[in-house]
């Protein structure tokens, strides 16, 4: 490892890799790529089933075959596993604990591409003792088709977003039988044929129903859940699998100098993935807990593409910054601002809090300058296209978005 690089990524998922390919093809070459696991590809390694390569191949293929597949693309990058990142600084300082100690680096600039991770049980504040069988499906991902173990026989999954049905396909190829998918709302989160999956499967999904208590002392035993109604079932089970509420893994962010968004430490980035240093970037599911795999790779080659320009003087405006202010409901938007220098249109990446039906505005000075109408559930990418900036007064301080 140098000492010194053009560009450091850190995290070797879809974005940072996507990021490096970009880079790479417009010049830049000083490139280090940085991972913290054993080796690259991100969360799609561990998913041994094709949900990836719909967008990015025109295809469906394996997580892990898409992460070969996007890795060959950047093979003359030199990418660095087990090295995680501790600690950033200005100047793109970097500190980084490695197998072979400690390491201070610096990048001219710095892409952070570290991902999202699930809440796990403790803080969702569900009762009950503290038996095994409670995980993630990231946990099931790698139990199963990491370690190629067997973590559970009978298992309920709590949640139906994309990620959920993730889970339900991990099962499905460890020969596991879901015992029950329960979701709060009175529909999936995930596009709805992906219930399709779930009957063929013979799942029943319990919707307007919530988790209770767990129950078990050694082991999960069963679980409680409350109906519409109220009313109360217990659910046999040996294992209750969390998915969605993802938070992105920000730790980095919330103890260095960059701007944040406090209620989801998720950093202040513009339409080109820059934060409010300069010299830092952000792609992927750190920024938009959680996209699919194609979508932050997508990202991730615009953030590329957006840094390399940035080593070409004047050709990313740094000035004029207009943060996004967003109403009730609203849980993020990214961008959190944008630079109106040379910007006609922009797009939006949404999410909103709870399930909800209406209009979705972008105002600025109080005049509406684009709507979505919708019914708008948690946990689901909100895309909204081409917002045209250009007739925005250059002294415009704020974008307002709300639900009306
Ligand atoms: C359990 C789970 C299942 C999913 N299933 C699907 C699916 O079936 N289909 C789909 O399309 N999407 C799925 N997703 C969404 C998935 O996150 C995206 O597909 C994609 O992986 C996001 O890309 P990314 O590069 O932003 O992040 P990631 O793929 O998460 O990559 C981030 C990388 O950063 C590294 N990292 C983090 N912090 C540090 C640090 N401090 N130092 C060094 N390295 C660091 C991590 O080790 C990781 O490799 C799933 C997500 C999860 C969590």
């Amino acid at each position: 490892m140098k000492s010194c690089y053009d560009v450091v990524i850190i995290g070797a998922g879809p974005a940072g890799i996507a990021a490096a390919t970009a880079l790479q093809k417009k010049g830049v070459t000083d490139i280090l790529l940085l991972d913290r696991e054993n080796e690259a590809g991100g969360v799609p390694r561990h998913c041994q089933h094709p949900t990836f390569g719909a967008l990015v191949y025109k295809r469906p293929m394996k997580g892990h075959v898409f992460s070969e597949k996007i890795l060959e693309a950047c093979r003359n990058i030199d990418v660095i596993t087990r090295a995680t990142v501790v600690a950033i600084h200005q100047d793109g300082f970097l500190d980084i604990s490695t197998p072979q100690g400690f390491k201070t680096i610096q990048g001219h600039r710095v892409i952070l591409a570290t991902g999202a991770r699930e809440t796990p049980r403790h803080p969702r504040c569900i009762s009950g003792l503290r038996p095994l069988g409670v995980l993630t499906v990231g946990a099931l991902q790698q139990f199963v088709y990491l370690t190629k173990q067997r973590p559970c026989n009978q298992p309920v999954i709590i949640g139906t977003d994309l990620v959920s049905f993730s889970a339900l396909w991990t099962l499905r190829n460890a020969g596991i039988k879901c015992v029950a998918m329960i979701e709060e709302n009175h529909r999936v989160t995930a596009y709805r044929p992906s219930e399709i999956f779930a009957k063929l499967l013979g799942v029943k999904i319990h919707k307007s129903t919530r988790l209770e208590s767990i129950h078990g002392l050694e082991r999960v035993e069963a679980i409680t859940v409350k109906d519409k109604n109220n009313d109360l079932t217990t659910i046999a089970c040996d294992a209750v699998i969390f998915s969605g509420e993802f938070v992105g893994e920000n730790t980095l962010i919330k103890n260095s100098h960059l701007a944040y968004t406090p209620d989801t430490g998720c950093p202040i980035v513009d339409q080109y993935g820059r934060c409010s240093d300069n010299i830092y970037y952000a792609a992927g599911n750190m920024t938009h807990p959680a996209d699919m795999g194609d979508q932050c790779y997508l990202e991730g080659l615009k953030i590329g593409q957006a840094v390399a320009d940035s080593f070409l003087i004047d050709s990313i405006p740094t000035e004029n910054k207009v943060m996004v202010h967003h109403g009730e409901n609203i849980r993020f938007t990214v961008p959190s601002c944008f630079t109106l220098e040379n910007t006609k249109h922009v797009d939006l990446n949404i999410r909103v809090s709870k399930a909800i039906s209406g209009t979705i505005q972008i105002c600025a000075d109080d005049v509406v300058i684009h709507e979505k109408r919708g019914s708008f559930l948690p946990h689901r990418k909100i895309s909204i296209k081409n917002v045209n900036l250009s007739h925005l007064d250059k002294m415009t301080q704020e974008i307002q978005i709300k639900i009306v």
